[in-house]
């Protein structure tokens, strides 16, 4: 029996992806070069987009056919269109999904993929590592809250003896990913005795060594430990063997100066970091729920700067948010400057189902207007080197 694993998306995706590898290939499978010569295909979709969300309808279509030749394939859909209906309660979106694509034989949440197995890598030296999964932050155009769930992260121990393990198998590379990386650990200790308990032994260890204490944070209104990312950085880079570490994604108000000094003081880390931005106008940041002014996004960069040497910077742009003006616009083109970014993902707004932007705004920038501010971006940032920014 073989399978083929068709991934759309982001990190998060790969990685679980090559978790799902993993389950097949303990039932005995061996991968297919090719979808039709598979009897499981699996999907692994995402929802960040409409096209996105087009490409696998388009895809399960395409592959009916193939069921007429092979009787025994299975089509399986997993991932983050699967998250959100199985999360949205009167199960609407479950049946349309069930409606639209007839020929899926299973919807499968992600979640019921669990660690049990080492994954089966795509690269035989840069290798994944999951340290988190979902996200509280609830940005109003983003649907990873509901597709994903509120963010858990994986236990301390677990993480490091994976990427021992790795290093046993020959990666030197590690990526670790998360919706909120930099936002690990916050969810392992909310202040209350209860959850507490829920600690492994040896995290509970950890944080006293460490003395870290929940602190009240303001944007989500409950107290939650500041993060253990900074620490969690600093016991992999112990690990020898492992030669390189980065991460994606971070996001600028959890980078802590402790984690800057965390990443000035160990060569191992990247000195790449990849911050979303999405907009340089503070009212559409304020609309889109990002808990950051420009200036103080530009102040976190002008420090890690400072604090490090040739660190170069990426980040994620919307272009088009519901209502942003063109002065608005003009001010994420300033920032965009100053920063001196040596690639940006932009993106132009897509309505998502929801998502709080989908039920207060109105998706009112026309599609050539996103696309003439797509371009802009693309033309200053990723056909131009940046990088000589005139930001100090
Ligand atoms: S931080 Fe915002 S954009 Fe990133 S995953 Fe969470 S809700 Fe989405």
């Amino acid at each position: 029996m073989k399978y083929f694993i068709k991934t759309f998306g982001c990190a998060a995706n790969e990685a679980d992806s090559e978790r799902i590898a993993s389950y097949y290939k303990a039932r005995g499978f061996t991968q297919a070069k090719r979808i039709q010569d598979a009897d499981d295909v699996v999907i692994n979709t995402c929802m960040v987009r409409q096209m996105a969300e087009d490409r696998v309808y388009g895809l399960v279509h395409n592959l009916q056919k193939f069921k007429t030749q092979n009787s025994k394939l299975k089509i399986i859909v997993t991932g983050c269109m699967v998250g959100m209906a199985m999360r949205e309660k009167t199960g609407k979106m479950l049946s349309l999904l069930k409606e639209k694509m007839p020929a899926v034989d299973e919807f499968l949440p992600i979640e019921e993929v669990g660690f049990d197995h080492a994954p089966i890598r795509t690269d035989k030296t840069h290798a994944w590592v999951p340290i988190s999964n979902g996200c509280n932050n609830f940005c109003t155009f983003c649907v990873v809250p509901f597709t994903r769930g509120r963010e858990v992260s994986r236990p301390f121990e677990d993480i490091l003896l994976e990427c021992r393990q790795l290093t046993q198998q020959g990666y030197k590379h590690i990526t670790l990913v998360g919706q909120n990386v930099n936002s690990y650990g916050a969810d392992l200790l909310l202040g209350s005795q209860k959850d507490a308990i829920l600690l492994s032994w040896k995290d509970r260890i950890l944080l006293q060594v460490k003395n870290v204490k929940p602190t009240y944070v303001k944007h989500l209104g409950r107290l939650r430990i500041p993060t253990l990312f900074p620490q969690l950085l600093e016991e992999i880079c112990k690990i020898e063997g492992i030669t390189c570490i980065d991460f994606i994604s971070s996001n600028p108000w959890d980078f802590s100066d402790d984690l800057i000094k965390t990443i000035a003081n160990n060569a191992k880390i990247s000195r790449h970091i990849h911050l979303p931005v999405q907009s340089g106008s503070n009212e559409v940041l304020k609309r889109m729920n990002r808990w950051y002014t420009s200036e103080q996004y530009i102040a976190v960069i002008s420090k890690i700067k400072t604090q490090i040497q040739n660190i170069t910077f990426s980040t994620d742009i919307i272009v088009g948010f519901p209502g942003e003006t063109k002065e608005q616009f003009e001010h994420t083109v300033d920032l965009a400057k100053k920063v001196g970014f040596t690639k940006a993902y932009v993106a132009m707004y897509s309505d998502r189902p929801m998502t709080a932007a989908h039920k207060v705004f109105t998706d009112d920038i026309p599609h050539e207007e996103k696309k003439r501010r797509w371009k802009i971006l693309e033309e200053l940032i990723n056909k131009t080197n940046l990088r000589a920014g005139t930001y100090k």
